[in-house]
């Protein structure tokens, strides 16, 4: 452990913010992230991220693939400063075509940020990713966005939060109307209009924020009746709203609400404070022998993600790690309990989109990049002085199903060589179906790209070329039923089962109607959408 006394640890774990945003595509995830980072100072770097975006700005995509495509497979994490805090913004891919790593990528994150396009609501992608969110208990903010645009009812919309995804709402901020009446957000708690000036998309103005009770001003800017609209919602919320409770925020039992419009740079410096003011530093994490604090003096850490050939001239493998607790420095010598093997850490990488740099050192919190030799995989802890191993990364009910097909019968043992090391990468999820060979795996992926990324990475690095055949399933889920329970699911519905490389038991469905056929069919069976629940 090298020399940090407990004061330092303490104030620099209390600082830190590890976070991420979900949302459906197009809702704004690139721009808002963009303003967070324009707060933060990191003004070069704002324009990175929309480089990622642009097939223009294809350069600064490392792998082939993404070229090809024009998107961004990666996750990064952006490092940013705001007043005293650090803000690690893990950055999930925004594709349409999203993948397991983006499920992976909250598993690292503390708090979550939720965006809500106004005018289109909750979409089927923030379902999935609130649905993640919801299993790991962490708190969730809410941004509704693009409010310079023509938008729906925003009682609709905490309706529609509510209902759809279950989880209460406490606006934090109301919207005085929306596109070309769009007057700005009224505060609730210091009872004051933010007010909105229009278009401003460059740089971020401070908003001129009046109190409601300087009702001169406020009519001099706010047409009447959109005054009074917002003002009685306002005071239906105040009669039959939930009331705000910290304690249920942090259990990601309430979600605060804030409006704005991220283009132009509106409503989103109130809602980074209050973000950071409320949401939690790094907390304690569960493992083999209990929770371990942050604060403790050994570092520890887990790894959830790996991604191969961030730099195609070396073919390097980066593993992205979590810092549970202590401190990383060069030198520090840790455990992988999985091989029970000891390695030495050289110095913590940290990446910003594509650019990397080396840190001295790095705490609870914060995102580290290390090189792998090739032996790690998803989930795997790396313990100081210790032998624990932190609670698993999950899975995730896959979408897509295939099996592959190789060109070349002498490829065959090459071909499950770098099935096993991908699937350990986590690159795609890999069942036996007990109805075929086991050399003939059933590939499954929550996104298809997942399987683009394959099908390159077999040519590219195990020198294969293969083709994969889709399976006609469209769902997967885990069961912890007994065997008897399964072989009589089985005679009385067509349902497919098949083993995760852990032994569970999935069955797999063909269309909505199987699966609610089977659930009528075979009530007393549990089926879940993650193996974490197992
Ligand atoms: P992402 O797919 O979630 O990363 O979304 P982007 O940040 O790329 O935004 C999608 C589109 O919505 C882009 O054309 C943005 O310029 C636009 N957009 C984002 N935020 C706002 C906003 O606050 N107001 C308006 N009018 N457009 C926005």
């Amino acid at each position: 452990m090298p020399f940090v006394d407990k004061k330092t640890l303490c104030d620099e774990v209390n600082r830190r913010r590890t976070f991420a945003i979900i949302s459906h595509p197009d809702a704004g995830k690139t721009t808002m992230t963009e303003k967070l980072l324009l707060l933060g100072g990191a003004i070069r770097l704002a324009g990175s991220v929309k480089a990622k975006k642009s097939k223009k700005f294809a350069t600064s995509d490392w792998m082939e693939l993404e070229k090809q495509r024009g998107i961004s497979v990666s996750t990064s994490v952006m490092n940013f400063e705001y007043r005293n805090y650090i803000c690690n913004l893990l950055d999930t891919p925004g594709h349409q075509d999203f993948s397991e790593d983006t499920y992976r990528t909250l598993a690292a994150a503390d708090a979550a940020i939720m965006l809500i396009d106004a005018a289109k609501g909750v979409e089927p992608q923030t379902i999935k990713l609130f649905e993640v969110c919801k299993l790991r208990g962490i708190p969730i903010f809410t941004f509704v966005n693009k409010l310079d645009r023509e938008a729906r009812d925003p009682l609709e919309l905490m309706h529609e939060i509510e209902s759809v995804l279950g989880i209460p709402t406490y606006p934090m901020s109301w919207p005085v109307s929306s596109g070309e009446r769009f007057r700005g957000i009224i505060e609730r708690e210091t009872k004051s209009l933010h007010y909105f000036e229009g278009r401003n998309t460059t740089t971020e103005t401070a908003a001129r924020v009046i109190p409601l009770s300087d009702k001169e001003q406020i009519s001099s800017l706010v047409p009447e009746d959109l005054l009074q609209e917002a003002l009685e919602s306002l005071e239906m919320l105040e009669m039959a709203g939930d009331d705000f409770s910290h304690e249920k925020f942090l259990k990601g039992e309430l979600s605060p609400v804030f409006f704005g419009a991220a283009m132009t740079n509106f409503g989103v410096r109130l809602f980074l404070e209050k973000f950071l003011e409320m949401s939690p530093s790094p907390s304690a994490k569960g493992s083999s022998q209990g929770k371990i604090d942050p604060l403790s003096s050994e570092f520890s850490g887990f790894i959830f993600k790996i991604q191969a050939n961030m730099d195609p001239k070396h073919r390097d493998r980066i593993a992205f790690l979590r810092i549970v607790s202590g401190v990383y420095e060069a030198g520090v010598n840790v455990t992988i309990p999985r091989l029970n093997r000891e390695i030495r850490l050289t110095h913590p990488q940290q990446f910003f989109a594509q650019d990397r740099s080396t840190l001295d050192r790095a705490f609870a919190g914060d995102v580290v990049g290390i090189y792998d030799p090739g032996f790690f995989s998803i989930g795997d802890s790396l313990v100081e002085g210790g032998n624990f191993e932190f609670e698993g990364i999950p899975s995730f009910a896959p979408e897509n199903f295939a099996v592959v097909r190789t060109t070349s019968a002498l490829k065959r043992k090459q071909l499950l060589k770098g099935l096993v090391q991908l699937c350990q990468e986590g690159t795609v999820q890999m069942f036996v179906d007990e109805s075929r060979a086991a050399s003939d795996p059933v590939l499954a992926a929550v996104g298809s790209l997942q399987f683009d990324v394959l099908l390159f990475r077999l040519k590219n690095e195990y020198n294969v070329d293969c083709a994969l055949d889709n399976l006609v399933f469209k769902h997967a889920r885990w069961t912890n039923a007994s065997s008897e329970e399964i072989a009589e699911a089985k005679s009385k519905t067509d349902v497919v089962t098949v083993r995760d490389m852990q032994g569970n038991y999935l069955f797999l469905f063909k269309n909505d109607f199987a699966l609610s056929y089977f659930q009528e069919n075979c009530p007393k069976i549990s089926l879940f959408k993650s193996n974490s629940t197992l």
